[in-house]
């Protein structure tokens, strides 16, 4: 098809637009509804292939002729069997003037509907679109090998972080309960000295008083029996506070 207009090329040489239905391929034109039926009745055309129109709308095959390099103009219309080329009508007396057979492309092209040409051909391009179908799918599958894979790792990762912020609030759990356990267990321990503390304290300081009173009120044979009564145990009482004293060591938490 030369042109992109939609009119009968064959009535637009008579100066008339009418609507182009079918395009000949053999005549490389584009026909009104009025033009196929002459070109189906006429004898030099009649078995001429007419493509319907409105089939082709969107397709991007073209089916025009094709045009010599050297001639721009002039169809190849010849194939020249000494140089397997096509040719046209003008190359052939320049450039095949002694070929020996030169054919009208008709009948070079006569079974090329059957031929292994076309046959081979076809079916190279059906195994090259096979195998670039594989090579993409390839690519496909692996894309969403990688998208199933990122969301596994993400859910892997998410696994872990859960495992150890549960880990981190199980220690935190111990160390609160042992810390709890220490300081009671130590609390414990220093009321229960210091009850032992204040009952001496209470008991040192009675003795102090009973002293002080008979030093103001009693006699002194009064004063004496009791001085030398608590002398008979004033050495346990010294030695039981040295002990504490020893024995006291302050408690404090470790730091972690
Ligand atoms: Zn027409
Ligand atoms: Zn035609
Ligand atoms: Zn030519
Ligand atoms: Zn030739």
């Amino acid at each position: 098809m030369t042109s992109n207009s939609s009119y009968c090329e064959s009535c637009s040489g008579e100066r008339k637009s009418t609507v182009a239905i079918r395009f000949c391929s053999d005549c490389d034109e584009r026909l009104c509804k009025e033009c196929v039926k002459y070109h189906q009745k006429c004898k030099a055309t009649k078995f001429h292939h007419l493509i319907d129109l409105t089939s082709m709308l969107g397709s991007k095959i073209s089916i025009s002729k094709t045009f010599c390099e050297i001639h721009e103009d002039v169809s190849l219309d010849f194939y020249c069997t000494q140089h397997d080329t096509e040719c046209c009508r003008v190359c052939i007396p320049s450039k095949h003037q002694s070929c020996k057979d030169v054919l009208p492309l008709e009948v070079a092209s006569k079974h090329i509907k059957n031929s292994s040409l076309f046959e081979d051909t076809l079916r190279e391009w059906q195994n090259i679109a096979k195998t670039l179908d594989h090579l993409r799918n390839y690519r496909i599958d692996n894309v969403s090998e990688l998208e199933k894979s990122e969301s596994a790792i993400y859910e892997e990762v998410k696994n872990w972080k859960d495992h150890l912020i549960k880990q981190i609030n199980n220690l935190e759990e111990k160390l609160n309960i042992d810390l709890s356990n220490h300081k009671k267990k130590n609390i414990d321990q220093l009321r229960k000295e210091n009850a032992e503390i204040s009952e001496l304290y209470s008991n040192v300081r009675e003795r102090e008083q009973e002293l002080e009173f008979l030093k103001e009120h009693g006699s002194n044979n009064q004063l004496y029996l009791k001085l030398r009564e608590q002398g008979k145990g004033v050495q346990d009482i010294v030695k039981r506070v040295q002990k504490m004293a020893i024995s006291y060591k302050k408690v404090h938490f470790e730091e972690i």
